[in-house]
């Protein structure tokens, strides 16, 4: 059996279904690191930030951003909120939650705009 006959089907290495929110197409051929389900990302430009010129073309600048996804690595038990901040001229980092981890902070960051813009 090959790949083009088990479309629609689960990988041999899957051994549960994706949740509704996974976005990856997983192969019989995925590598262990590459068995990762994830969600569409939603990007976030800090423009606070400095801008940091793109390469060899100065004219060109792009601000650091936060990228937020769903993430579950192969046999985890639960997906997790996996945050990750990158710049041009520094190393990707990345943060991990929990989804109560994420409600706190989310609940918090809320609450801190609405005082920021006076509508608290
Ligand atoms: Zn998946």
């Amino acid at each position: 059996m090959t790949v083009t006959d088990r479309i629609g089907e689960q990988p041999y290495w899957q051994t549960r279904s994706c949740g509704p929110w996974c976005e990856a197409v997983h192969t019989d051929e995925d590598v262990f690191e590459d068995r990762v389900c994830c969600g569409q990302s939603r990007v976030v430009p800090l423009t606070l930030e400095p801008c940091t010129p793109d390469g060899s073309d100065k004219a060109k600048s792009r601000p650091a951003v936060f990228s937020v996804e769903l993430v579950q690595q192969y046999e985890a038990a639960a997906p997790h909120i996996s945050v990750l901040r990158s710049a041009l001229d520094e190393p990707i980092r990345f943060t991990r939650m929990s989804p109560d981890e994420a409600d706190e902070l989310g609940d918090y960051l809320k609450e801190l705009a609405k005082f920021a813009r006076g509508t608290a």
